[in-house]
């Protein structure tokens, strides 16, 4: 196993007013591994993943994403906050997949998925369109690329919305509820599609209640609550013998 750490956490803070959203967080992954992370509605799960992809300024804390600390720059012992395009600089090495399938409605899945790599990475159209529908053949929706999202099922549109993720050739991939608004029997293929990805190397980030996903392909996990971290570890540990009273607790109320 490689044990590069490419995501590195430290004492993450973060305030909403008053409201201690993320208290002293720490957290981090290896390259080419699955993080899950669960807990309870409003421990900070999405707070911290808007964190890693700078959608969220953190009040305290650093996060460094290969070696780099992320939305600041240091200078001797200062540090300054980094302009808009160093942060989306940054934030381009990040995939993200939300809850709700965000791709473009008025775009076809295809356009979906070229959109970024030949605006953002500047990649010739021609070329990206070839990498598009190798994607989409690889999320098993090669007969929908010319389909918009609203003829495509929810499930449908997570697939396209990780092959538009996996478009930008990120270091990583964040999920955030990737199955959690679709209909149960969609969830399988989005799941099979994230495993696909993981065996591929692919490294994760994956907030989910989805215990047999985390039990089966996650190589940590962290259980939050209350914008704490309570319990991170091998994810055979935690889920099969959690040392914390709240996470056994939590594990047993969602299987
Ligand atoms: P989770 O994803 O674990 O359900 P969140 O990270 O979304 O939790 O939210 C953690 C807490 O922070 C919640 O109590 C939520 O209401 C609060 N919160 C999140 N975003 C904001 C915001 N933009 N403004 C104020 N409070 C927020
Ligand atoms: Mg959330």
């Amino acid at each position: 196993m490689n044990s590069e750490i490419i995501v590195k956490a430290v004492d993450v803070t973060k305030r909403f007013g008053d409201f201690l959203a993320l208290d002293k967080v720490n957290f981090e992954v290896r390259r080419g591994e699955v993080g899950c992370i669960i807990g309870p509605s409003g421990s900070g799960k999405s707070t911290l993943l808007r964190c890693l992809n700078l959608l969220e300024r953190m009040d305290g804390g650093g996060i460094w994403v290969n070696d780099e600390l992320i939305g600041y720059r240091r200078d001797g012992d200062k540090l300054y906050e980094i302009s808009d395009a160093d942060v989306a600089r940054q934030r381009r090495r990040i995939g993200m997949v939300f809850q709700r399938f965000n791709l473009f409605p008025h775009m076809t899945a295809l356009e979906n998925i070229i959109e970024g790599p030949v605006h953002v990475l500047g990649e010739p159209p021609e070329k990206a369109r070839a990498e598009a529908k190798r994607l989409l053949e690889r999320v098993g929706l090669s007969d929908k690329q010319d389909h918009y999202p609203s003829a495509l099922s929810g499930g449908q549109q997570q697939r396209v919305a990780i092959a538009r993720a996996m478009g930008m050739r990120p270091d990583m991939i964040l999920f955030d509820e990737p199955t959690s608004a679709l209909d149960p029997e969609l969830v399988s293929e989005v799941l099979d599609v994230m495993r696909d990805l993981a065996t591929s190397g692919m490294t994760m980030i994956v907030v989910t209640h989805e215990m047999g996903f985390a039990r089966n392909v996650a190589d940590t996990v962290t259980f939050m609550e209350a914008g704490k971290v309570v319990e991170t570890g091998p994810a055979a540990e935690v889920l099969g013998a959690p040392k914390n009273a709240r996470t056994a607790e939590f594990i047993k109320a969602v299987q």
